[in-house]
């Protein structure tokens, strides 16, 4: 059978069966019902793709390296099919003033119409002199496009949230997207790199419905961000049970233990990485044995030394302890027992949990407070 010729517009390399697969983790990520595939197969299909124009900043290309280098090519074939790519300094062939006039023709002929995805920080200090292309400043070219653009979707934690290059001092006053355009429609997708799978969900989401998915207050997606690694993860028994590994390579690390006295910042950091993870091997930081250092969140990744301890935001009974909400019935001696039972149980379960947490927990999710 042809691999290609039942999907116009598509290029080659992605057979039926890859192209419905891919479709089916994106609907799951974006937790959509098996339903809804086709309607995205339909989207997708559609010869009218935005076009996109795919602007790089301050960062070291890490995005859309790993994008392209995925180890599914299929998924990276997708994402570039679903769109339009009209330009995109690291895959055009154009270069120079080619270049420059390709970018003004675009946004001048769609404006309005085309989704501008920015990769890496903008400088915003000294007038933004930092970063400059073709002898225009980063911080002129965003505005000249993204003013023209119907959204903006930022790629990274650089162009989310500012990256590495802002932490203190940040001698370039590097900043995300959103801190540059406050009046245009701004996705972050935070990650460094971001999975490739919340890169395909958000803009298949934006293809296929006309409109940006629900966002929370950092501007993410809420179905890729809305849930905190700490409450997926396969080691948050040996949290709750108080198993920490030490060291790297220390008994409790190679056991498999919590990595929280590692610096683990799971328990502050949102984002899908326990379920989604990366690379189509199941694989995902936590999962080979190295602390999450919260690259999804403001002012946590890169911001706090790997080792640092962030604060538990609340530590909550395993979900196998009996509730400590139960319904009143008709009172006997063996129900208030049993109740008494479940209560003190839970009550004692908090307790013990309560006293296992390490106690260097000196900031929250916004990495507000000191340290000890
Ligand atoms: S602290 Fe980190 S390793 Fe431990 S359970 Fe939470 S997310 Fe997982």
């Amino acid at each position: 059978m042809s691999r290609y010729g039942y999907l116009p517009g598509l290029s080659e390399g992605i057979s039926r069966r890859e192209f419905i697969k891919l479709l089916t983790i994106a609907a799951a990520t974006m937790g959509l019902p098996v339903g809804f595939v086709k309607k995205l197969e339909a989207a997708v299909k559609s010869p009218m793709r935005p076009p996109v124009i795919w602007l790089h900043f301050q960062e070291c290309t890490g995005c859309t390296e790993s994008l392209l280098r995925a180890s599914n090519p299929a998924l990276a074939k997708l994402i570039l099919d679903i769109i339009s790519l009209d330009y995109h300094e690291t895959l055009m062939a154009a270069a120079g003033k080619q270049a420059e006039d390709v970018l003004y023709h675009m946004i001048n002929k769609y404006e309005g119409k085309f989704i501008c995805v920015v990769e890496g920080s903008i400088p915003t200090k000294d007038n933004g002199i930092y970063c400059q292309i073709g002898g225009k400043k980063a911080i002129d070219i965003l505005n000249d496009v993204g003013n023209k653009a119907s959204a903006i979707v930022a790629i990274g934690y650089c162009a989310s949230f500012g990256g590495v290059q802002s932490v203190d001092p940040n001698p370039t006053g590097a900043s995300g997207v959103l801190q540059v355009m406050k009046d245009k429609p701004v996705i972050n997708v935070p990650g460094c790199p971001p999975n490739p799978y919340n890169i395909l969900a958000t803009l298949l989401y934006v293809l296929t419905f006309k409109k940006i998915p629900e966002l929370d207050k950092y501007n993410r997606p809420k179905f890729a961000y809305g849930r905190r690694i700490h409450d997926h993860c396969p080691r948050r028994a040996h949290f709750d049970a108080g198993r920490f590994a030490k060291e790297f390579g220390d008994e409790g690390h190679r056991q498999g233990w919590c990595l929280y006295q590692l610096g683990c910042k799971g328990p502050v950091t949102y984002a899908n990485c326990p379920t989604t993870q990366f690379n189509d091997v199941g694989v995902w930081p936590i999962g080979i044995g190295h602390p999450c250092i919260g690259c999804t969140q403001p002012k946590v990744g890169f911001f706090l030394p790997v080792k640092f301890k962030v604060k538990p935001q609340e530590a909550v009974p395993p979900e196998q302890f009996p509730p400590i909400t139960v319904k009143q019935g008709k009172v006997t001696v063996a129900g208030v027992a049993a109740a008494s039972a479940a209560v003190g149980a839970a009550l004692g379960a908090a307790g013990v949990i309560a006293t296992r947490l390490p106690d260097k927990r000196e900031v929250d999710h916004e990495g507000k407070t000191k340290e000890s």
